[in-house]
């Protein structure tokens, strides 16, 4: 029996107590982990890591180069074609609205204290919360930073640091989610989303408008074989391709946003709800540990079962995020 008792970071709990069962009531189906992947989970951190092994602002930059093109076709053409088509002023501005919002958390995402654990702090932090012994036992240190690990931490490889109620390190906001920020983050998110939404909508009604006021809807034309035929939706989108491409290749895109962030903020809002961060849910949710296949656990054994044991109901659970737990005082100490 090889039985290492050495914590991995990677899976749930001690190295011999790998192969545990599925807890219950994490049950969030597999296809959006594949959002999550890919929007800011560990795909991107991975891959960031191989790529971009130090933080840097490659993807601020390339964040704010997208937005910044989808406002300026937005304002050069939706937002006057709109106004020429009698649209109200207030749904024309709100995507504006949205953007400040949304630029004021995504700073504050990017530069606020995720809850960096410190020597000042370690004792204070270790108060917070409850070790569950599972995913999280007592007595952990990080060798990296030299302080004992807090229960729901996690030392960011990007980073190089551990931090209070990890959750993910997001390369959109080159910073890692915690305790302290992720309150800003998921009204950056919400904001990014209801921008896209907002978008998509108001162009799609012009669209939609341009083709009622010009009655396009009601022409023919004539077909290759030399027949006459009546327009049809596809007939339609390839006509608005053609003389309004920048406007429909923008719609294309914000609709496809909207899906993609729509999705990871339920998702992220299902995680508020529970009480669970993304690091949790991701090594709670595995059946295997593959980062260590050595180790074996003896077949009597009893499998330790992860249980989610810091909701205390949806208020509660929002609470912690929007007023975290100890933050004023740590933070001070820091
Ligand atoms: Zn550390
Ligand atoms: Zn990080």
């Amino acid at each position: 029996m090889l039985a290492i008792a050495r914590h991995c970071e990677n899976c749930v709990a001690l190295c011999n107590s790998c192969c545990y069962p599925k807890p219950k009531g994490s049950g969030w189906p597999r296809v959006n982990f594949s959002i999550t992947w890919f929007l800011h989970g560990q795909g991107p951190v991975k891959l960031a890591t191989c790529l971009l092994p130090f933080r840097n602002h490659t993807f601020i930059m390339l964040h704010l180069l997208l937005q910044g093109l989808v406002y300026a076709e937005y304002t050069w053409e939706v937002f006057g074609y709109c106004q020429e088509l009698g649209f109200s002023l207030h749904y024309l501005l709100l995507p504006y609205l949205l953007l400040v919002i949304n630029l004021v958390f995504f700073t504050l995402s990017c530069v606020s204290n995720p809850g960096t654990i410190t020597k000042a702090n370690e004792f204070l932090l270790l108060q917070v919360y409850e070790f569950d012994e599972v995913m999280f036992p007592k007595n952990m240190k990080c060798f990296t930073c030299s302080v004992r690990k807090p229960a729901r931490s996690k030392h960011c490889r990007v980073c190089n640091r551990c931090v209070h109620r990890f959750d993910h390190h997001c390369v959109w906001v080159n910073n890692c989610i915690g305790a302290w920020n992720a309150r800003y983050f998921l009204i950056y998110l919400l904001t990014l989303t209801a921008s896209a939404a907002t978008m998509a909508i108001v162009s799609t009604v012009f669209l939609v408008q341009l083709v009622v006021v010009s009655d396009l809807y009601l022409e023919t034309y004539v077909d290759d074989l030399g027949h006459l035929q009546v327009i049809d939706i596809v007939f339609l989108i390839q006509y608005l391709f053609l003389t309004l491409p920048r406007i429909v290749f923008m719609l294309g895109f914000v609709v496809m946003l909207s899906f993609l962030l729509g999705g990871y903020l339920c998702f992220t809002l299902y995680l508020a709800a529970t009480n669970q961060t993304t690091n949790e849910w991701y090594r709670g949710d595995r059946a295997w540990c593959h980062h260590c296949p050595h180790v074996a656990r003896p077949p009597s054994a009893e499998p330790q079962v992860y249980r989610n044991i810091h909701s205390h109901g949806l208020w509660s659970n929002l609470g912690e995020i929007f007023l975290p737990a100890a933050a004023h005082c740590a933070e001070k100490m820091n």
